[in-house]
């Protein structure tokens, strides 16, 4: 995730993609490796001065949600220098075309008219190269990244073809809210577009935020039918609260027996208990901040490793070792 705006993360982000990596750390099933991209982020105008506290606002947020250092290996990627080594190589096996194609390019050159920069165009050649840097099978993330994960299958089958077998094929891993809307319910939940509940929003704050959410575009009279498959508010209950109870909303909602303020004020309150120990072990990683920092260090010591490994496969597959001639 990118360490944007104060650094941390938002409920799309938590449902999104962050809950699942808590839970794929957890299984143990995989070797996963989570990692802060503030290269990622420096495509956007930023002020230098607050980029160290907003990569350890992620980091720190990425704990707080249950991330525990012994399960995983967290790290910050420009404290590993050969993802932007891989990036290069990999740019010469991506074709113009496929980079023009990428939507999030095209929103993101619109938001930022007066910034359109080269980095922000080869922004899914380094993603690709986060990926195949530890040759990473499975990729957890929200629906808006697919499209770059399918760049990032091109990008290594691309490479693969050209230098023989190098990297596995990556494949994108979704939970089953893989898009979470806004606020406005208009556009994906977003720090950027100020439509987002933060996930260190007081519970006062989300419940006032969540009151004014946006719920169906006709506007309901009480008594009138619902419907939850086209709400945001009847979404994010399905990802958070207990499923019998998702079941008995759905049909209050279509019967119109349960209004749209009870509803949101349900969700408040599963919101609020999912959000309570997250804010907790926040405070308290916040009071030692040198637990977020231990952690990144010798994360990142982990990632360089795997990293030192791949990067001399990559040189050797495509030829740039002068003093290991092969023929
Ligand atoms: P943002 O879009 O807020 O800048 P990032 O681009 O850093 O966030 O995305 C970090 C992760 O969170 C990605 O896996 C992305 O797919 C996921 N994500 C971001 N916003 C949402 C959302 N509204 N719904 C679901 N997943 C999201």
């Amino acid at each position: 995730m990118q360490p944007t705006g104060s650094g941390e993360l938002h409920i799309g982000n938590y449902l999104g993609a962050l809950k699942n990596w808590v839970s794929l750390s957890r299984e143990g099933t995989y070797d996963a490796l989570f990692c802060v991209v503030d290269a990622h982020a420096a495509t956007t105008e930023y002020r230098a001065a607050e980029m160290p506290t907003r990569i350890f606002g992620t980091a720190l947020s990425y704990m707080a949600a249950g991330l525990d250092p012994a399960q995983c290996t967290l790290f910050v990627q420009s404290d590993v220098p050969q993802h932007m080594e891989l990036a290069w190589y990999l740019s010469t096996v991506t074709p113009m075309g496929d980079l023009h194609r990428m939507t999030q390019f095209k929103e993101k050159s619109d938001e930022h008219k007066q910034n359109v920069n080269a980095g922000l165009f080869t922004y899914p050649i380094l993603m690709a190269a986060d990926i195949l840097l530890y040759r990473a099978t499975v990729v957890p993330v929200g629906n808006d990244q697919v499209q770059h994960l399918e760049l990032s299958r091109e990008i290594c089958r691309k490479f693969n073809a050209r230098f023989g077998d190098t990297f596995p094929e990556p494949k994108p891993k979704l939970t089953p809210t893989p898009r979470i809307m806004g606020l406005d319910g208009k556009r994906k939940m977003s720090k950027s577009l100020g439509n987002a509940i933060d996930l260190f929003d007081p519970p006062k704050v989300v419940e006032k935020k969540l009151k004014g959410a946006f719920t169906d575009e006709l506007k309901l009279q009480l008594g009138d039918p619902g419907r939850p498959e086209v709400c945001n508010i009847f979404t994010l209950h399905t990802a958070l609260t207990p499923e019998g109870e998702v079941k008995q909303i759905d049909a209050d909602c279509r019967s119109g027996a349960l209004g749209c303020g009870n509803c949101k004020k349900r969700l408040t309150e599963t919101m609020n208990a999912e959000l309570a120990p997250i804010q907790a072990r926040a405070a308290e990683l916040r009071a030692e901040p040198q637990r977020v920092l231990g952690a990144l260090e010798a994360g990142a010591e982990r990632a360089r490793s795997i990293a030192t490994r791949t990067m001399a496969d990559v040189r050797e597959a495509m030829g740039m070792n002068v003093r290991a001639p092969k023929s």
